[in-house]
């Protein structure tokens, strides 16, 4: 009899969940499949600011991993990926051990943590990995309930997560006074349409979260913000959710990388390595670049699970061709959302109902 393949995939983000629903419907014989995940649930960003907001529970924006995995026939190891020895063709586990494998796919995500800035890993939380964020969000919550702490927030990076996530706290703080800064290096909101740049910063300052742009923060303390100007901005809570990093440990796999990110060709497939793809945020895709978004990383997931099995069985590969742009639902706080995509940006309660029933059709096929 001969020894199964090994086919592991790394990370628990939105394309390998598909792909293992899929797997669930359609195994492949003779393949042994490995999720290797420091978490047995992984977050769905798309309603990260409805639980923000207090419009949905924290465990329905969670994707059961274990519970795939059982449904798939795959292993789940609850580990990190920290390095890859590609000649040898081997994962090196947070744990120490290392886990060989035939074909490996990289679905790690980013971070949006800023390490290089003074105070920041002690003090800050990140957007990015989300979980933690929930977590940290959850108790903070607690403490300015209490009274322990006051209900001051500093967001750094006013992107749509920035500007998104920041609406949602004012409005889940609405009745506490709370002061929410936003605090952007450059101008804000500089990936979206005109008109619905000035939407956005109507509602954010409808909801008083005061917006700061050029301003540069040069240290985090237990207090709040430093910026370069000297001003000092009290916070209790500093968020996070300036731009998108990519893992260090990527650097040190031989990989062709593209500012940091996994470079992969049509197939999905690493430029220079034909055993390992690279899907979602943590890829970049050389033929057709796009920005980071969940669309992406989910409208990959049948083109990869069938080059997955064409890998491993030997058949033709299918390529991936992204959409040029999607449709952005911002979710502005208080169960209303605005769409920018085309010239004229639409907002309402109706746009709210249609982003909360594409979440909730997303997330219904896990739980078959
Ligand atoms: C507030 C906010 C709102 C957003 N809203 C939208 C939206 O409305 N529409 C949209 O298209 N996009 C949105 N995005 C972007 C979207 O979240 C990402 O593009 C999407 O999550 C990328 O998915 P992914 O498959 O790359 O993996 P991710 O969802 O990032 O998951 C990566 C997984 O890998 C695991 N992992 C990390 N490192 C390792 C390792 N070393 N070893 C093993 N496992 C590891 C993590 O635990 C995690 O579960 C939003 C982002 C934010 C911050």
């Amino acid at each position: 009899m001969t020894a199964a393949q090994e086919l592991v995939l790394v990370g628990g983000g939105h394309t390998h969940a598909l792909v293992l629903e899929g797997w669930a419907r359609d195994r492949l014989p003779g393949v042994a499949l490995t999720l290797v995940t420091p978490e047995p649930t992984a977050p769905y960003t798309g309603m990260l600011p409805g639980f923000i907001a207090g419009h949905y529970p924290r465990d329905t924006l969670e994707i059961d991993l274990a519970h795939l995995c059982e449904r798939a026939g795959a292993r789940l190891l609850r580990a990190r990926v920290t390095g890859l020895d590609r000649a040898a063709r081997r994962l090196h586990l947070s744990d120490g051990t290392a886990l060989p494998y035939d074909i490996a796919a990289l679905d790690v995500g980013i971070t949006s943590d800023l390490p290089q800035l003074p105070g920041y890993t002690e003090h800050a939380v990140s957007a990015k990995p989300l979980g933690n964020y929930a977590r940290r969000w959850e108790a903070w919550r607690a403490h300015v309930a209490a009274g322990a702490v006051s209900p001051r927030i500093a967001v750094i990076g006013g992107g749509v997560a920035g500007v998104e996530l920041a609406l949602a706290m004012a409005h889940r703080l609405r009745d506490l006074g709370a002061e929410i800064t936003v605090i952007e290096a450059q101008r804000m909101l500089p990936n979206i349409g005109a008109r619905a740049r000035k939407r956005l910063l109507a509602h954010l300052d409808h909801a008083r979260v005061r917006c700061l742009e050029q301003a540069e923060v040069t240290e985090i303390s237990p207090d709040g913000v430093s910026l370069q100007d000297g001003t000092q901005i009290a916070a209790s809570l500093v968020l996070g959710a300036a731009g998108s990093r990519p893992q260090d440990w990527l650097r040190d796999t031989g990989l062709h990388l593209t500012d940091g990110f996994v470079t992969v060709g049509p197939t999905l497939q690493a430029v220079q390595d034909a055993a390992i793809f690279a899907v979602g945020d943590c890829a970049h895709m050389a033929h057709a670049p796009r920005p980071k978004a969940g669309v992406y990383a989910v409208r990959q997931a049948p083109v990869l699970q069938a080059n997955l099995r064409a890998a491993l069985t030997g058949g033709p590969m299918r390529r991936y061709t992204p959409q040029r742009d999607y449709l952005k639902l911002i979710s502005l706080g208080d169960r209303r959302a605005l769409a920018d995509k085309w010239a004229l940006p639409l907002e309402g309660r109706w746009l709210w109902w249609l982003k909360d029933r594409i979440d909730a059709r997303f997330m219904a096929q896990f739980r078959a």
